[in-house]
Formats: structure tokens, C-alpha cells, sequence
């Protein structure tokens, strides 16, 4: 390509948008003329454009900024007259020096958001891995056989009585155990109730009284087979049972 030296400095200031006064008129007569020149000018114009496709790093680059807020500052004021004074294509390097300037600071903003979102990724997933391994020493401590289980209760409080039934309809047979039972008082008893699926006569199941540490046990009382019972029940009656419970009912199943 075969380049007019006199011009190929005022080209690239020209590219830029930069060049003023008698060197711009000079070389708006000389691009009107010239078509090698013109082929230099837009080739210029496109190294600019890559320079702004390749910029990156931490702010826009110094030149990129100059001449935007040069272009912001000075050209609107003057583009009437030089739009009526140059053809249309010697105006390209004002608007394209503005575009890529604009252009280099959007993708410097844009470098800046992509890395404030990586450091947020980032973040996220410090923050993931810990819930995880939060996690997974919750369930090894849950899962270990060898882990102690201590079952905590007001401290003031006393242990409530409790009991389990065990009962077989089909056969009539039944184990029955109570822990914490408060003591009786003299002339009375515990009395263990059946409270049968079908009818809603309890059925006397066993007659109790707990040891002084408050356990107690009904080893297969006399039952008729083949009764479905819906739940257990135990009461306190006078010594030698009642036909019916008497009310309020000390344990009842669940
Ligand atoms: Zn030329």
C-alpha cells in the first residue's frame, strides 16, 4: 500500500479526531483526491477498534478517556459547522473516536462487574462448603453407635410415670411395665383396664402395686382370646379391683 508521508502523521491525529485548523483542511482536499489515503484512514480507524476490543484491567485506558471527554466537551458545539463545511466520511473519525472511547469504557465496566460476580461466586461457595461439612459432622455425630444419649428433664421436676403394654389378642396374651408410679395410699390399688376396639366396656386387665422405686409389672393376666383392644388404661382403686374404672384415669395409651 502506498502511503503520501507528508500526510500519514496528520492521518492517525485525523483518526483520532485531533487534527484541526489548515492540516485538517489540507488533508479533507487531499482524502477528496486520494483513495491510497483514504485506504490508510480506515485502516488506522480499525487498529483503533481492536485497541478497544482488546482493552481490560482495572480502569480505561488513559487515552480512551481523554478523548472521550475531549469529544464530550468540544465536538458537538463545532459538528454544525464542520458538517457543513467537510463531506460526510471525513466526519467518521469524529464519531468513531467518540464510539471507541465509549465503547473501551463499557467494556472496562463490564470487566469490573465479571469480576465483583466472581468474588461473589466465590464467596457462595466458601460458604456452601461449610454449611456441607457443618452438615456432615451433625450426621456422623447422629449416626454414631458409640455417641452418648443423655435424655435431659427440668431439673426440678420428678420423673413422670410411664408405661408400655405388649398384648397379643389373638391368644389374650399380655406384659405390661410401669416406671415412676407415685406410691399408693393404704386400701388401694392399681388397676390395669383393656378399653376393648368393639363396645366401650373396659375390660380388667391386672391389679398392681409398684416397688419403692415406682416400677411394676403384669406378667400375662387371665384374657379372654380374640379381643381387639384400641388402648390400655391404668387407675388407682379400692384393694380388690373394681368391675368399672374409677375416674381420673393415672396412664392411658396413646
Ligand atoms: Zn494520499
Amino acid at each position: 500500500m502506498t502511503t503520501h508521508e507528508q500526510f500519514a502523521e496528520d492521518l492517525a491525529l485525523y483518526a483520532l479526531g485531533t487534527l484541526e485548523g489548515e492540516a485538517a483542511v489540507a488533508l479533507d482536499l487531499h482524502l477528496e483526491e486520494c483513495a491510497a489515503c483514504r485506504q490508510e484512514l480506515a485502516r488506522l480507524q480499525g487498529d483503533m477498534a481492536l485497541l478497544a476490543l482488546t482493552t481490560s484491567g482495572p480502569a480505561p485506558p488513559q487515552r480512551a478517556r481523554q478523548r472521550l471527554l475531549k469529544a464530550i466537551g468540544h465536538e458537538p458545539r463545532s459538528l454544525r459547522t464542520v458538517f457543513l463545511r467537510r463531506r460526510w466520511w471525513t466526519l467518521a473519525p469524529v464519531y468513531a473516536s467518540l464510539v471507541l472511547a465509549i465503547f473501551a469504557i463499557l467494556l472496562w465496566r463490564e470487566n469490573a462487574r465479571q469480576r465483583d460476580r466472581i468474588e461473589a461466586l466465590r464467596a457462595d461457595a466458601t460458604q456452601n462448603q461449610a454449611t456441607f461439612e457443618e452438615a456432615k459432622h451433625l450426621l456422623a455425630l447422629l449416626t454414631d453407635p458409640s455417641a452418648m444419649h443423655v435424655t435431659l428433664v427440668a431439673a426440678q421436676s420428678k420423673p413422670q410415670p410411664a408405661a408400655k403394654a405388649i398384648y397379643m389378642p389373638s391368644n389374650g396374651a399380655l406384659v405390661f411395665m410401669a416406671s415412676n408410679l407415685a406410691p399408693l395410699a393404704p386400701q388401694k390399688t392399681y388397676e390395669l383396664w383393656l378399653m376393648p376396639m368393639h363396645g366401650d366396656k373396659p375390660m380388667p386387665a391386672g391389679m398392681f402395686k409398684p416397688d419403692p422405686s415406682g416400677n411394676a409389672t403384669v406378667m400375662m393376666p387371665p384374657m379372654s382370646p380374640g379381643v381387639e383392644a384400641r388402648t390400655f388404661a391404668v387407675t388407682i382403686e379400692p384393694e380388690g379391683g373394681s368391675a368399672t374404672p374409677t375416674m381420673p384415669m393415672v396412664l392411658v395409651g396413646s
